[in-house]
């Protein structure tokens, strides 16, 4: 059995990126093991019509090296649209156009397996080895941990899952009508504000009325505005991975909105959708109630359906709610994966229960450091809340990739910010400094 510099685990978008900036890399073994058959991109939450949040140039590969044959444009030039695409100018790119792409990236990747789930993870004293559901062991000098983000329920709704409460991120593969049918939708994010749509246009029958409870102050938008996206660059990452660990969660739980609200895009379709519905749609529109600064405490079960119990923080009042169906769209929490139960012991944990990362995203663990455990979305309170989503898993791969490699096979130096973080030296770029070079070999 030939030991594999590294092993990764799970193949979504950020080790498939990973995986997209190794391939050029002579010397390096690496392979990636997904459980799925193929690739395939949170497909409960593919609803028709939703856009991405972020920029499609911040893809698999281009932030680090546009020469890439992974990158999106490389895609839209092989489907032979890349004229209609720009004369398009979406302002966002669909989402199930950005799943397409990465499924086609996932084709031709190479070093990944599918159908080959992770059962277990050990370390012998010499490396780690993987047992496979299939039954193979491989074993590999580190490893490259990337399973995404856990579902999340409430407490209060664990004992009613099932055929009529469930959450979103099954909500494409939930077989369901809504036909005269009370809907409660739980969350005020993005995949809230999209079901809410989608129910309310009729996608799945005409609903008796839908409820939308969240707990937010309101329906508050995903800050995207310039310099909120500094948080989203190399630059602050540094700064910020160097903050003492209680400072950091404190500015990650801060930083909240600027990567969890509802897109401007979509808040404007709503208020759109809804003042043609209010106005313009006559009698047929499906009644609704958009209930902001609602916490649910409670949930049960009542004749034909179940009773939601809130508090109102706007006047601190007690309300209730009826409904036959019941969607959590209550976001994601990290989660050490199963897979790792066996090293969990070894790793240093935050109070939070994130583990703590380096500065190249391996975790600080009580194994040697020459066999690094690479951590991809776990890093929150380590390197901010941009590590949960795609505009810098490209940078953060071509970091790993560095340390993987021992050299700088891309450059990953920030480029300065116009705002200055600490100390009071000018912001931006200085003369002196080199303008950052593509990727070395
Ligand atoms: C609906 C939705 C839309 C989003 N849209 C955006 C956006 O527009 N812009 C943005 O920046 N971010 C977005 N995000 C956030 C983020 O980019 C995604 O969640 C992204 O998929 C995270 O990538 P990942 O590789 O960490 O995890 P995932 O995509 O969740 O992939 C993890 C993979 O690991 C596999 N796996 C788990 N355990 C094992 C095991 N033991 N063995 C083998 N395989 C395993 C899983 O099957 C899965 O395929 C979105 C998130 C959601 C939920």
């Amino acid at each position: 059995m030939q030991t594999l510099d590294l092993a990764g685990i799970g193949i979504g978008p950020f080790n498939l990126s990973l995986a997209a900036l190794l391939a050029p890399v002579p010397g390096v073994r690496a392979r990636f093991f997904e459980r799925r058959p193929a690739f395939d991109w949170h497909p409960g939450m593919m609803l028709p019509g939703t856009r991405m949040q972020t920029s499609y140039l911040k893809d698999l590969a281009t932030p680090v090296d546009p020469t890439s044959p992974y990158g999106f444009l490389s895609y839209l030039v092989e489907k032979g649209r890349f004229y209609r695409f720009i004369n398009a100018d979406f302002p966002r790119v669909r989402r199930v156009e950005f799943a397409d792409y990465l499924r086609w990236a996932a084709e031709r990747v190479p070093n990944l397996g599918f159908g080959q789930g992770v059962r277990g993870v050990e370390f012998d004293g010499r490396g780690f080895r993987l047992s496979l559901g299939d039954g193979r062991a491989v074993s590999a000098r580190h490893l490259a941990v990337a399973t995404g983000m856990a579902p999340h329920v409430p407490p209060w709704a664990e004992r009613h899952l099932g055929k009529h409460c469930w959450h979103s991120h099954s909500y494409m593969n939930a077989e369901f009508s809504v036909e005269n049918r009370r809907v409660a939708i739980i969350g005020g994010g993005q995949s809230g504000a999209e079901i809410f749509l989608e129910l309310m246009a009729g996608a799945r029958g005409r609903a008796a009325d839908v409820t939308w409870i969240t707990r937010r102050p309101n329906l508050d938008p995903l800050d995207e505005t310039a310099f909120i996206n500094e948080y989203f660059t190399p630059d602050y990452l540094r700064h910020f991975h160097r903050l003492p660990e209680e400072r950091r969660s404190a500015l990650a739980r801060s930083h909240k909105l600027t990567g969890d609200g509802v897109s401007p895009v979509t808040l404007q379709e709503l208020s759109q959708y809804l003042y043609e519905r209010d106005f313009l749609a006559g009698d047929a529109a499906t009644p609704y109630r958009v209930l902001p600064q609602r916490e649910v405490y409670l949930m049960g079960r009542e004749p034909g359906g179940f009773h939601l119990r809130m508090n109102n923080g706007f006047n601190h009042g007690e309300e209730a709610a009826s409904a036959d169906l019941v969607i959590l769209a209550t976001g994601y929490r990290y989660a050490l994966p199963d897979c790792l139960a066996a090293l969990t012991p070894a790793l240093s944990l935050d109070p939070e229960g994130f583990p703590r990362l380096a500065e190249d995203y391996s975790a600080q663990w009580d194994g040697p450091a020459e066999h690094r455990i690479y951590m991809l979305n776990a890093g929150r309170n380590s390197h901010g809340v941009a590590d949960a989503q795609l505009s810098l898993a490209a940078w953060r791969s071509a970091v790993i990739v560095n340390s993987v490699a021992g050299r700088e096979v891309y450059a990953t130096e920030p480029c300065p910010s116009p705002l200055t973080w600490a100390g009071t030296q000018p912001g931006g770029r200085r003369e002196s400094q080199p303008a950052a070079r593509l990727c070395s070999s």
